[in-house]
């Protein structure tokens, strides 16, 4: 693998693709220089990304060998100048190719993007980058060497292929891939390479078919005969002048021979290869098959094909003509057969090719040895010449040519959207829906962005300066899609064994024996009818058809709407009951823990404050304590003292009374004296104990202060307590509201049953006042009497009290 695989279109560096994976997308970029770089990444794509109907490829061996991730591979060729537009001032040096990698386009004077680029809007060069660019010098030998190896190469392997072209009418994609009758395309080398494969290993009978999408279907004897009196007049519809593959295939050998690894792969004649072609164009988004004969009288219509599903989800051409082919000679008189009819669609069906995509696919049948083989497996590979990318603004679109215009266009637009959403999806945060089934051409190629094979894109521009602005639509197209990365599954023959169905399309092989392979399919339902030949009464009547079809289909949508609806409503409310419930629960718990632990808390302080009162009352009596001895020896000795003053008195009294008066007085002056000073000394004493007890009682208040700041603190304790409790409030309350929500999408769920009910009963045709009825009621829910009874069950009933508890 070249390194070129590895850098991002639209810029210039080149990183390797796991470093890529790991850079976040960016933004379209304008560098100094006016060069436009893409900042954004390539990364991976996964197959099941790719939408619904994405192909379910799975076996295990996709579990031995993992998928492997490329980015698509996009190459460049540009046309060299005609004469004509030599003369006609054509060549304006718009187009230089700086390497093989990076081609650079500068506006010439007159187109609208050197016009916006004066006026300030956009630049007037882009450089882009592709996987490979082919000058204008390039050889069709040398492009095929280049772009188609590897693939054809693993087209004889079993894996699957598709090559499609892309640009506007005349930039070279039919000379690309059909070439000329003395210089072939891919289309010839590619199938000149397959049969060099399996030279001398064909197996030339035609009993083994290709049916439907992968399988094979064995032919009777009757039938075989039919199919080669089918090829012969196919074949002999062309005149012998056709165009003959102008490569012998030993020109070919330096390609081939050095893939001797596929040789000792295919065991070395252990097997033999039938190869089928078919070819069928896409136009005005009907299927056409372009090797059906074509109709002689000019009222006879076309045969339309319909684009159905296989089991595995893989779309294909119903009914499409498959011709067994022996040599590279009889694949290119088909393809000329197939270009005959498609000029002749132009010519009497007022067709333009230049504005159908064609397709032509081969068929490579891997059988086992002997004269009854096996199938073991089937591979396919198309060449998708598709239409000119010109926007419809620049062809004359009046009438039929408008209509086919638009519905061209909107192939190669729903093509362009399909490339956007997948280079979309390969960022997880953006994976999106990819409109592959929005037309035919896509539904075709969808299974290849899923997996099931390599695709490859050949862009071709001319250089011309008058076609300079679509030139540029077509490269920044390119550019996108260089960055979609391809998940391959890895097949090869042996991958997925096709079934093998009898003439009566039952399964011979596998599977339920009596299941016709068409009720195991997936049919479109429409009539694929081309309207452009219908009657003016037919067309009436089909439009007729339509409308009902589109009515019932509207209601089937709406229906389907109802009910997914319903059924995300139920799922939401499930959602919501199961939330309310485990926020309820968590409420309950973190209620019942704080709770719990304030309680351990409180009882902690309570214990504390005791032991503290305790502690002090301790102090204090220690501190006035006085031993009992003592106590009771000062009482003895207060006790002594009065009875003294009283003998003392009654001394005094008996002296005065014997009239010895005044020896007795100077004795009980001096008895007094002794007894004053004693008091006074004994008042000493008091006011001593007195201003102990001041003490005390100060040292009491302090404590008594500290106990009241303590007090305080436990206080705050208790707020701070009180704050949380609240909070748990606020909680509660906001699980109520989250349940009044989920009573709300009740009433809107019965609401919607009731339409339901109500969509069923009524008249069908108002579907706008339906739908806006539903709006209206899913907008301004009412309260059904349900929803009430609902709001008595739930948690809000349950939650108000425990509410009312708490504050
Ligand atoms: P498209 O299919 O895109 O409309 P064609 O393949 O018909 O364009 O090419 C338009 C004309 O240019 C044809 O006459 C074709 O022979 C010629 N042409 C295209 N590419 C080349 C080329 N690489 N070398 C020479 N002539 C070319
Ligand atoms: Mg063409």
């Amino acid at each position: 693998m070249s390194s070129s695989d590895w850098t991002i279109l639209y810029g210039l560096e080149t990183k390797p693709l796991e470093r890529l994976q790991s850079v976040n997308p960016g933004q379209m970029d304008t560098r100094d220089d006016g060069t436009m770089v893409c900042a954004e990444q390539s990364c991976v794509l996964d197959p099941s990304s790719c939408g619904a109907a994405g192909d379910t490829l799975t076996s295990d061996s996709s579990v031995l060998n993992p998928p492997a991730s490329h980015p698509l591979k996009v190459y460049l060729r540009v046309r060299p100048f005609s004469k004509a537009e030599l003369a006609n001032n054509e060549s304006q040096d718009c187009v230089t190719i700086e390497n093989p990698e990076i081609v650079a386009l500068c506006a010439p004077k007159d187109s609208s993007t050197m016009k916006n680029c004066e006026r300030g809007i956009g630049q007037s060069v882009h450089k882009f980058t592709f996987t490979k660019i082919f000058s204008d010098e390039t050889t069709q030998a040398e492009f095929f060497e280049g772009t188609m190896k590897e693939l054809v190469v693993s087209f004889t392997r079993g894996q699957n292929g598709l090559v499609f072209t892309y640009g506007v009418t005349n930039a070279g994609k039919t000379f690309t891939i059909q070439g000329t009758p003395k210089d072939g395309g891919i289309l010839p080398r590619s199938l000149d390479v397959v049969f060099d494969h399996i030279r001398g290993r064909q197996y030339t009978k035609m009993n083994l078919k290709p049916y439907l999408g992968n399988d094979v279907m064995k032919l009777d004897p009757a039938q075989i005969k039919q199919e080669e009196t089918m090829k012969a007049s196919l074949l002999s519809s062309l005149k012998e002048d056709g165009m003959k593959s102008v490569l012998s295939s030993g020109n070919l050998r330096s390609l081939t021979c050095e893939d001797s690894s596929v040789e000792e792969q295919d065991g070395n004649g252990q097997y033999q290869f039938s190869a089928w072609v078919a070819f069928f164009e896409i136009y005005n988004e009907y299927v056409y098959d372009l090797l059906d004969q074509f109709p002689t009288s000019k009222n006879q219509k076309r045969p339309v094909l319909k684009i159905c599903d296989d089991q595995q989800g893989t779309s294909y051409v119903k009914d499409l003509k498959w011709f067994n082919i022996t040599s590279t000679e009889e694949a290119c008189k088909i393809l000329q057969i197939g270009n005959k009819n498609r000029s002749l669609a132009s010519t009497k069906m007022n067709q333009q090719s230049s504005r159908s995509h064609s397709i032509f696919t081969i068929r490579l049948l891997k059988l086992s040895h002997g004269d009854d083989p096996s199938v073991l497996g089937v591979s396919e590979m198309s060449l998708c010449d598709l239409a000119g990318s010109e926007r419809c603004n620049k062809t004359q679109t009046v009438g039929d040519r408008l209509k086919e215009a638009g519905n061209i266009n909107n192939s190669l637009l729903i093509l362009g959207k399909c490339i956007a959403a997948l280079k979309q999806s390969q960022n997880p945060k953006k994976a999106g829906y990819v409109p592959f089934r929005e037309s035919k051409l896509t539904r075709l190629f969808q299974p290849f962005f899923c997996g099931k094979g390599r695709a490859c894109m050949m862009v071709n521009i001319n250089q011309c300066a008058s076609t300079y602005d679509e030139t540029l639509h077509v490269m920044k197209f390119s550019a996108v899609a260089k960055q979609v990365v391809q998940i391959i599954q890895p097949r090869n023959f042996d991958f997925m064994s096709p079934r093998i169905v009898g003439k009566d399309g039952k399964v011979i092989t596998e599977i339920d024996a009596n299941v016709s392979m068409e009720d195991l399919l997936s049919e479109d339902e429409d009539e694929d009818v081309d309207i452009s030949i219908l009657s003016a009464e037919d067309l009436l009547r089909r439009v007729e058809e339509l409308k009902e079809k589109l009515m019932s289909e509207r209601q089937g949508r709406l229906l389907l709407e109802m009910q997914i609806r319903k059924e995300m409503g139920e799922a939401m409310y499930q959602q919501m009951v199961h939330l309310d419930e485990t926020w309820s629960k968590r409420f309950e718990d973190f209620k019942e823990t704080t709770e719990e632990q304030l309680e351990n808390r409180l009882e902690m302080y309570k214990k504390a404050i005791k032991s503290h009162a305790h502690r002090q009352a301790l102090e204090e009596l220690e501190e006035d304590y006085v031993p009992l001895d003592e106590f009771q020896a000062e009482q003895e000795k207060v006790e002594e003292r009065d009875r003294r003053i009283e003998e003392l008195e009654i001394a005094l009294d008996l002296r005065k009374q014997s009239g010895d008066g005044e020896n007795c007085a100077d004795s009980v002056s001096g008895v007094l004296d002794a007894l004053t000073k004693r008091c006074q000394e004994k008042e000493k004493i008091i006011i001593g104990l007195k201003v102990q007890i001041q003490n005390i009682r100060e040292e009491a208040d302090l404590n008594r202060r500290q106990l009241a700041e303590e007090n305080d603190m436990l206080k705050q304790h208790l707020k701070i307590k009180e704050h949380e409790i609240r909070g748990l409030q606020s909680l509660a309350e906001r699980a109520i509201q989250l349940e009044a929500s989920v009573t709300d999408l009740q009433g809107q769920l019965n609401e919607s049953r009731k339409l339901v009910s109500a969509v069923e009963i009524c008249d069908p045709k108002p579907k706008k006042g339906l739908f806006s009825s539903i709006k209206h009621s899913m907008g301004t829910p009412k309260k059904t009497k349900s929803v009430e009874k609902n709001e008595e069950t739930t948690g809000l009933a349950r939650k108000k009290p425990l509410l009312a508890r708490n504050k």
